[in-house]
This record gives C-alpha cells, sequence and structure tokens, in this order.
C-alpha cells in the first residue's frame, strides 16, 4: 500500500515537474513574442518591419528559415522598399508576388512538404524537419503568408497551437498597413497633383541624398532642367484647362524617356527638373534630346479640335564623380549650372538642349 503511494506519489510529481516545465517554457516563448511584438510595433519603416519579422524573430525564437510572402499587385512595397532601401528591394526571405499563389487561410503545421508551398523556401533549408504556414490577414482579405521552417520534427507539430503565432501575424499585418499608409501620406506630401510626378519639395531632400550617394560610390550624377516654350501662350490663347492638360502630357512624355531610377519633379509652374544618377554628361543630353524631340513631334490637342505644337528648352549639367564638397553647396551648384544651361536654350531660340560647359567649382 505504502509502495504503491509512493510510486503514485513520484509518478504525480514527475507530472507537475513536467507541467512546470511546459509552463516555464511557454512563459519564456510569450516573453520572447512579447518583445518581439513591441518591437513591430514600435518599428516605423516597412524595410524594417520586415526586418524584425524576417531576422529578429529567426533568431530570437532559433528558428531555421522565416519567409515571408506578401501580395504586392501594385507594386507598391517593391517601391517603398526601394525608396528607403536606396534602389533594392531585395531583402532575403521576402517573397513579394503580384499575385497570391497560396489559398489558405487557415494555419498549415506538421511535417516539411517541399511541395506544398513552392517557391516559398528559396533555397530550401537543408534538414528541415517542420514547418509552419501561416496566412497574414487584412480585413477578411488573404494578403500574404509567414512561413517558419525548422529541422527539428517535434517544433510544428501538427497537434501544437497556433494562438501565438497567429497573434504576431495578426500584429505583423496591422503594423504593415500602418506603414504602408504612413508612407501613402507621406507621398501624398511629395506629388505634384496636377501631374503626378515628385513635388520640389521631394526633389530638394532626394538631390540631396543623390549628391551623397554618388560621393560614397565615386559617381557621376547629371541635372537637367526642362521648361516649355512659351506657355503663357498656351493659358492665354486656349485657358486654364488646356494649359493643365498640356502639362500632364509633358510630364508623361519626360517620364517616359527616363529610367526607373531616374527622379522627375515639377519645380514650380511649367517647369521640370530630373536627376540621372550614374549618368555622364553625353548620355544626360542624348536623353534630353530624346525628351525634346518626343515632346515636339506629340501631336498635343488639349481641347477637342484644338492641335497644338509644344515645345520644351532643356538644359543639363553634371556634377564629376570626382568633385569634393558639402552636399547642400554641390546641390545648389548642380541645379544653378543646369538652370544656366537652360537660360542659353531660351536665349538661343528654344526648342533646344544645352550643356553646361563645365561644372563650377
Ligand atoms: P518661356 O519660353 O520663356 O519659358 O516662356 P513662358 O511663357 O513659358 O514663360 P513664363 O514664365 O512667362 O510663363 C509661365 C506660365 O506658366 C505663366 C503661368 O500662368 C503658367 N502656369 C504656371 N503654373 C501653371 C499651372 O499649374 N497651370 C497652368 N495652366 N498654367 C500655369
Ligand atoms: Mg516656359
Ligand atoms: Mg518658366
Amino acid at each position: 500500500m505504502e509502495n504503491a503511494l509512493q510510486t503514485e506519489n513520484q509518478l504525480l510529481r514527475r507530472q507537475l515537474q513536467t507541467l512546470l516545465d511546459e509552463a516555464r517554457l511557454n512563459e519564456k516563448k510569450l516573453r520572447r513574442l512579447d518583445q518581439l511584438e513591441q518591437r513591430l510595433i514600435a518599428t516605423r519603416s516597412l524595410a524594417g518591419l520586415i526586418q524584425v519579422l524576417l531576422e529578429d524573430y529567426k533568431s530570437a525564437c532559433d528558428i531555421d528559415a522565416v519567409t515571408l510572402v506578401l501580395a504586392d499587385p501594385e507594386y507598391e512595397i517593391a517601391r517603398i522598399l526601394e525608396s528607403e532601401k536606396r534602389g533594392s528591394a531585395e531583402s532575403p526571405g521576402l517573397v513579394l508576388l503580384e499575385k497570391l499563389h497560396i489559398a489558405n487561410v487557415h494555419p498549415y503545421l506538421g511535417a516539411f512538404d517541399a511541395e506544398l508551398q513552392g517557391a516559398i523556401f528559396d533555397p530550401w533549408p537543408s534538414g528541415c524537419l517542420s514547418m509552419v504556414l501561416l496566412p497574414i490577414m487584412r480585413q477578411g482579405e488573404l494578403i500574404g503568408s509567414l512561413n517558419l521552417a525548422s529541422c527539428k520534427a517535434e517544433r510544428f507539430a501538427a497537434d501544437s497551437g497556433t494562438d501565438f503565432l497567429e497573434r504576431l501575424a495578426a500584429i505583423f499585418s496591422i503594423c504593415l498597413e500602418n506603414a504602408l499608409n504612413h508612407e501613402r501620406l507621406k507621398l501624398v506630401g511629395l506629388t505634384d497633383p496636377l501631374t503626378g510626378v515628385h513635388n520640389r519639395r521631394f526633389f530638394e531632400t532626394r538631390c540631396h541624398d543623390e549628391i551623397a550617394h554618388a560621393r560614397r560610390h565615386y559617381l557621376n550624377l547629371a541635372c537637367m532642367f526642362l521648361d516649355i516654350d512659351k506657355f503663357k501662350r498656351i493659358n492665354d490663347t486656349l485657358g486654364h484647362h488646356a494649359g493643365d492638360e498640356v502639362l500632364r502630357n509633358v510630364a508623361r512624355l519626360i517620364k517616359l524617356q527616363l529610367r526607373s531610377n531616374d527622379i522627375i519633379a515639377r519645380y514650380g509652374g511649367e517647369e521640370f527638373v530630373a536627376l540621372l544618377p550614374h549618368t555622364g554628361l553625353k548620355q544626360a543630353y542624348e536623353i534630353a534630346e530624346r525628351i525634346r524631340t518626343s515632346i515636339a513631334a506629340h501631336p498635343f490637342q488639349p481641347l477637342p479640335g484644338e492641335n497644338l505644337a509644344v515645345t520644351i528648352s532643356i538644359g543639363v549639367a553634371m556634377l564629376p564623380a570626382e568633385l569634393a564638397g558639402d552636399e547642400s553647396t554641390l546641390a545648389e551648384k548642380l541645379v544653378s549650372a543646369a538652370d544656366a544651361a537652360l537660360y542659353q536654350a531660351k536665349e538661343g531660340g528654344r526648342n533646344r538642349v544645352v550643356c553646361a560647359e563645365e561644372f563650377p567649382v
């Protein structure tokens, strides 16, 4: 009798110990997740948010592979990441898809299955035995999936709870929307509402950043000032609405000749400015010529039945890679050199491109 009681007692004590260990483990897990959630909430930038999830989470929770798949049908996330990370939207583990291939709105937990999610783990970590695929939902819609893999079979066992992980995915989804809205709002303040290109405020900030980048990497940076010829006459003869229509089309035609990492902004009135990173004077001149001829050849029709010839004058300047100086002074010099070249183009009869001969040191 006494023996039986003792055995039972030992058994109970062992069970209690296991439960205590589990509770302690859960508490530790909860604390780690809590810290991670705090970090997600405190992170403002989109790149930072993705980094917390892909890198911090991986190391904090000892997971062998983490990937994040997000739907990005309008390339909005890619564009924001590109501008935050200066030209590269690449983040190891981040997969941006125009259209999601995944359809499961419920978490998958269990044995590692290479077939299940195709490109999600790329490259596949060797030796992974279990995985979890967590759908990321926003307002009832599937917007992506957070995917974790482990070399331990029991780590994401089919019968484990997913409450913690689902909560993390929900918090991430809110933070993501918040970061996107923040970026959208910033963009509104930096965009010219008439033409949809950036405004002068954006240009001025970016000009400094681009100069700093060009200095760091020893690259040329070209700048163009573009001004529509005799634009006042268009307003005077056809009215402001027709003038606005011409402005919209000119902005569109300029953009068509630029590359995706060039920057175009409306500087004011009928003046535009463009920055062309990693571009020499000769190449910038050729691009400016293409802009000029495409505008001169374009059949403008700002009002029904009203055909109009529009021309543009362009001044081009280049900040040589080897030039030293502080960013503000260099930005001022670059812009004034392009502006002076534009003045010469106007003086020379308009509808032409003039290059600043030498950069004023
Ligand atoms: P130039 O060839 O020397 O550049 O002559 P211009 O007539 O283009 O130059 P000017 O600076 O005399 O006139 C610019 C005009 O642009 C005056 C202004 O009314 C007009 N303008 C500025 N902003 C807008 C706008 O948002 N919409 C319209 N429709 N017109 C605008
Ligand atoms: Mg003008
Ligand atoms: Mg002008």
